[in-house]
């Protein structure tokens, strides 16, 4: 097959045929259209190749986080029952922790009511005398109001009686205190006038400090002041200390106990210092642990309570040596305002 071409050749009447052969052009179209072809082959089945394996991809995908999802669920499961067990034991745990912080206080408590019973013990004869004293005068003041009755003296007999009613004001209160002393239980915490607590723990054992000839200098230090504790408990923290100093002073005869109060408008300060020989070294290593004393009498418990009774108001109760000697014991206290 030939494709005819014809042209006019210009300037003549003559025309030009050319017969082209058609073979070669279609050979190269057919090459061609089958290149093409090949080629969009090739991309199609590249193209469903890529897509297979995205499709493929994508499921081990799904399958993949299906799998981490599963196993997430499973440790969060693990996770929460081992929670939950620790919760329990926890909870378990705080209630045995509050039965013995119950127990512990219950033991302080006795602890207390022990020292307490011990110390009136050993101020029932002091406190006895104290008591002699006043029953004795109104024993005399008794029988002069009869021997000026028989004279007509009725302003003298007046007097006595007058007299009476004071002493007998002080045997109540010597006794009101004793038994006051002596009472079980966990008072609340309340406003206590410090220097009354100093007073009455004068009141029983004022006559030790007599008898051994040991002044109290500052007795009135805390006069207006109010702090934040049981009146009882300051009181026996007091008599302890004071007791303490007085031990420490037996056969010194210029010995001395002194009270110093400094307050500021939160707290109070409270030290008592005495003249004697200071604390003794394993004394001071270990304070406020029980057990320790150097005294063969003593019980090395009374510093450990004053210690609970001070902390249970919100207090803390130190020691040291002072450097001119003797010990040095600092109550600090919260003010109260009344
Ligand atoms: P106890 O009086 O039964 O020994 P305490 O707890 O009251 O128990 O005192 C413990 C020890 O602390 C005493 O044995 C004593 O050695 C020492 N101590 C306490 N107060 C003083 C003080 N004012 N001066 C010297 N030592 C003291």
């Amino acid at each position: 097959t030939f494709i005819a071409l014809a042209r006019a050749v210009p300037t003549t009447d003559w025309t030009l045929h050319l017969l082209a052969p058609t073979e070669p052009e279609v050979m190269r179209a057919t090459l061609l259209a089958r290149g093409i072809a090949l080629a969009a082959t090739v991309a199609l089945m590249l193209l469903a190749a890529f897509g297979l394996w995205r499709w493929r991809r994508a499921g081990e995908r799904r399958s993949e986080e299906a799998r981490a999802r599963a196993e997430l669920e499973d440790r969060v499961a693990e996770r929460t029952a081992a929670l939950s067990d620790a919760n329990g034991r926890l909870l378990a745990e705080a209630e045995e922790r509050r039965r013995a912080e119950s127990a512990l206080a219950q033991l302080r408590d006795e602890r207390a009511q022990v020292n307490r019973l011990a110390i009136m013990g050993q101020i029932a004869a002091s406190v006895a005398h104290e008591i002699n004293q006043p029953v004795a005068a109104i024993r005399t003041s008794a029988d002069n109001s009869a021997i000026h009755l028989e004279r007509g003296n009725t302003a003298a007999v007046a007097r006595n009686l007058a007299t009476i009613a004071g002493l007998t004001e002080r045997v109540g209160a010597i006794t009101g205190q004793l038994r006051a002393f002596g009472r079980r239980g966990t008072p609340a915490p309340e406003l206590v006038p410090l220097g009354e607590a100093v007073r009455g723990a004068l009141l029983l054992i004022g006559h030790r400090l007599k008898r051994q000839g040991v002044p109290l200098e500052g007795e009135e230090a805390g006069d207006g002041l109010f702090v934040v504790a049981s009146r009882v408990r300051l009181e026996q923290v007091f008599v302890n200390l004071f007791q303490n100093a007085l031990d420490a002073l037996d056969g010194r005869p210029d010995g001395v106990i002194r009270l110093i109060v400094a307050y500021t408008d939160e707290r109070v300060r409270v030290s008592v210092l005495d003249s004697g020989p200071g604390l003794a070294p394993e004394v001071a290593a270990a304070l406020f642990t029980p057990f320790r004393t150097t005294k063969p009498q003593g019980l090395g418990l009374g510093l450990v309570i004053c210690h609970d009774i001070v902390t249970g108001f919100g207090g803390t109760l130190s020691a040291s040596s002072r450097s001119e000697g003797g010990a040095c014991f600092v109550l600090d206290l919260k003010r109260g305002m009344p």
